[in-house]
């Protein structure tokens, strides 16, 4: 009898494979818009248009998936596994097709049918799980991982609403809730086969040695798995995110007893924990459903690959550590460590040594910030409510640690006490970042300067005990999205002077280097960049409603919108120069277009504040007629994915301007790098890799380093630097003069306030003169078109170590070491 596998290849086998011609395309574009949509008039609207084109896309990713994960299955190989609370993946079809290699072919069957693939794109809704850069380099991550083959599935969850929408009304940021799914996923395959259950609450009862946690409540996750492609070489690896549904029984009791409302309810309360995104970013919530959502996540995915392994190798777990890892994108899934002890002791009833060992060889822990208010804490009332058994196993856990601790520095009490999993105080709280190291083989910061300061300061004592743990891993972004999709223009003269070979080996964009001095190039490579303003000019005119000369220096910052990252450093230069203007001081000046995009969470007061600020800032320039089109201020509203795709390849100067020592490492800075943008920054995160790549004279350098910072914190006096530099004074009594809020008085104090207190922590004003004085640099370089040019070129032929692909070769290398499988075809 042929074996189950056997069976299922031969069922593979038998399928033609499906064609890749545009005439292919074309018939089975046509095909679902009647069959499978039931729709007959194609240009009436771009959705089902869309639709048509992603069913016919996703046919051919079926395909490569299934020989992919088979040849996973045969293999019986040693895989990793991303746990990560965001994937912030934006659109699916644009970079389906470009991995797929059919992105020709489809523009052709659509004008063929008399359809445009761009207005068909466009109207793909951004899949926004996720709040910002964290999220985004676990989507990059994925799309390396199936590129370079490995055996890599992502685990996240499936939140109902993604990250909200922005409008801005009066100057103010509003939240809209994004419904992303309302039109229906059609990139996701349920798998309701694949359930498990998750529990919460109940008590532990001491009198039996396993399973000892009873009376729970328990949830249904069920998994979505989406194809994430690799770039051209039949690999589909599988991002599976998990919904919560109520079980069969939920509320049963309530039912029978005939309070139908008091069922319902509790059924919503168990689909609540999928319900939404937590919209904050860098900063911890706190929320008792956030902690639901982690344990969800951490549980329901170790139990998907733990009943994997039963199923072949029954109760044996000899080989497990060796065949699996998990990488934990930041604290938010650490509680991964104490669910898989409870998994191997509870349910699989091994000694607690043993599974200690398994845990400590298969979990690594990637850390992502520096900043105090993002270091998780649960407080133990909370956990010993909604999860008593995992705070006994993290107790114990702890218990045996401190032993380890006390042994190797006898009697330092302070030391056991700085580094217990429980912190004490008014509240025991748990460490999660703590958890997360004493269970990992492997604990990792994402840009070097990062790693560096996590040794030296916040995990400073972990490290005198386990040097071997700690390591770097860089970030990087995908040069399939953040190039060859998002910017065809500049790929393409790229792939003319260099050959095709960047885009799965970044570093070969070195070779661009010496075009630089061709001077017929660099009018090409200028050319690119001006059709890349006017199409982002084109994307926000509606909005923008104001006239603005593409050849002005398009100065950029795109983030979320946090004090560490200074957007308000950027509103006092952008007012210096509107001070400039309001002097006559405008010799050699440079005409300049400032924008400004991202998101502040909701309970962020002065994140919100600043955004109001920017705008009526921007209200008073735009419209005085003493600045004419010298200067142009704008806000662009709801910044996400799709919406970098447009700015990054549109922008000149790409703003990097955190506090020293605040930013982990910065992925917007690559994008801009990538594609051509020049950058003024600070000595932070990857801005320091950045310009050691592209040369200290190809990058504006300005500010306080990590040590400086440190260093004048204990005396920092901004009254007195503001005094000292008549620029800064100048741009304060502008502020404070209230022309920004003429019938809002006191809007901007708190923000007026912060600036002069010694106690600012991002001392905004310490950098404000050498910052001014960069941005008069880049200012006149940029009137050097030849010279700017140059330096463009160069910055993206340096830009090649930013490629996620280099950054999972190195986990892969480091922490992973997993072998590359290919598909079966
Ligand atoms: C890349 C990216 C980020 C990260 O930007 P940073 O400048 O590194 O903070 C955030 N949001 C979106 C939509 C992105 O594409």
């Amino acid at each position: 009898m042929p074996s189950q596998s056997a069976a299922n290849s031969a069922l593979l086998a038998d399928l033609p494979p499906l064609g890749l011609t545009p005439e292919d395309l074309a018939s089975d574009i046509r095909r679902h818009f009647v069959y499978t949509l039931g729709r007959d008039r194609l240009g009436e609207s771009p959705h089902y248009a869309y639709m048509a084109l992603a069913l016919a896309v996703r046919d051919r990713l079926m395909e490569r998936w299934k020989n992919t994960q088979e040849a996973y299955r045969r293999a019986d190989c040693r895989k990793a596994y991303y746990l990560s609370l965001e994937f912030l993946m934006g659109r699916t079809l644009s970079n389906a097709m470009l991995n797929l290699g059919i992105t020709d072919a489809a523009t052709r069957a659509l004008n063929g049918l008399g359809l445009r693939l761009e207005e068909i794109l466009d109207s793909e809704h951004d899949a926004g799980l996720g709040n910002g850069g964290l999220g985004r380099l676990a989507a990059c991550f994925m799309d390396s991982c199936a590129t370079l083959q490995l055996p890599v599935m992502g685990y996240g969850i499936r939140y109902e609403y993604g990250m909200f929408r922005q409008t801005i009304e009066n100057g103010e940021q509003v939240e809209e809730p994004d419904h992303w799914l309302r039109n229906g996923h059609v990139w996701e395959l349920e798998r309701p086969e694949l359930t498990v259950r998750v529990r919460f609450g109940g008590h532990t009862d001491p009198g039996s040695q396993h399973g000892r946690w009873v009376d729970t409540q328990e949830v249904l996750a069920v998994p979505y798995d989406i194809p994430i492609p690799g770039y051209r070489n039949g690999t589909v690896n599988t991002l599976r995110l998990w919904k919560a549904a109520a079980t069969d029984e939920f509320g049963l009791n309530e039912f029978n007893a005939g309070d139908y409302t008091e069922a319902v309810r509790s059924k919503n309360l168990a689909e609540n924990i999928t319900m939404v995104l937590y919209p904050n970013d860098a900063s911890e919530n706190g929320k008792e459903l956030r902690l639901r959502q982690q344990y969800f996540l951490a549980s329901a995915s170790l139990q998907d690959v733990v009943r994997q392994w039963v199923a072949i190798h029954g109760e044996d777990f000899s080989r497990f550590a060796e065949q699996h890892c998990f990488q934990l994108n930041d604290t938010h899934p650490s509680i991964a460590v104490a669910e898989l002890m409870r998994l191997l002791v509870d349910e699989h009833h091994l000694p607690w040594e043993e599974a200690w060992s398994i845990t400590t060889r298969t979990m690594a822990y990637t850390n992502h910030t520096l900043l105090p208010e993002a270091l998780e804490r649960w407080p133990v009332r909370l956990f010993r409510q909604l999860l008593p058994r995992l705070l006994e196993i993290i107790f114990e856990i702890n218990a045996r640690f401190l032993g380890e601790v006390a042994a190797r520095w006898p009697g330092d009490l302070d030391r056991l006490s700085r580094m217990s999993l429980i912190e004490e105080g008014w509240q025991q709280q748990v460490r999660m970042a703590f958890l997360a190291i004493v269970g990992s083989f492997s604990v990792n910061g994402v840009a070097e300067l990062h790693s560096n300061l996590l040794k030296q300061g916040l995990f400073r004592d972990f490290y005198q005990l386990w040097p071997h743990k700690f390591n770097n891993k860089t970030n990087g972004i995908t040069p399939r999205r953040w190039l060859a999709a998002c910017n065809p223009g500049l790929a393409a003269l790229v792939t003319e002077a260099i050959g095709p070979g960047w885009v799965t080996d970044l570093s070969q964009l070195a070779r661009l280097a010496p075009y630089a001095d061709d001077a017929g190039f660099r009018e090409r490579w200028r050319a690119v960049k001006r059709a890349n303003k006017e199409r982002l000019l084109a994307y926000k005119q509606a909005e923008l409603g104001l006239w603005i000369d593409p050849q002005a220096l398009f100065d950029t910052q795109v983030k979320r919108i946090h004090e560490y990252k200074r957007q308000l450093l950027n509103v006092l230069h952008v007012i210096h120069l509107y001070d400039r203007l309001l002097r006559g001081d405008t010799q050699d000046w440079t005409p300049r277009c400032v924008m400004f995009g991202g998101k502040a969470a909701p309970g962020y007061a002065m994140a919100k504040r600043i955004i109001k600020l920017i705008n009526n800032v921007a209200a008073v320039i735009n419209r005085d007629p003493v600045v004419g089109d010298r200067l142009k201020v704008a806000f662009l509203r709801d910044y996400r994915v799709s919406a970098m795709e447009i700015i990054c390849p549109g922008t000149d100067l790409s703003e990097q301007i955190s506090t020293a020592g605040k930013e982990a490492s910065g992925t917007g800075n690559m994008k801009f790098m990538l594609n051509g943008a020049l950058t003024i920054g600070t000595l932070d995160g990857a801005n320091i890799e950045i310009r050691e790549e592209v040369g200290a004279d190809n990058f504006f350098l300005f500010g306080l380093t990590a040590e400086e910072v440190e260093d004048l914190r204990r005396h920092y006096d901004p009254v007195s630097i503001i005094e000292q530099h008549e620029d800064l004074r100048r741009v304060m009594d502008l502020l404070e003069s209230g022309v920004f809020n003429r019938d809002e008085p006191g809007i901007f104090d708190s923000i007026i306030g912060s600036i002069r207190s010694p106690w600012d922590p991002w001392m905004t004003a310490a950098d404000f003169p050498s910052y001014v004085e960069a941005q008069r640099r880049a200012a006149a370089v940029f009137r050097d078109q030849e010279q700017w040019t140059r330096m463009s070129i160069l910055n993206c032929a340096a830009s090649g170590k930013f490629s996620t692909d280099r950054t999972i070769a190195e986990y892969n290398r480091d922490i992973w070491k997993l072998e590359p499988v290919r598909p079966l075809s």
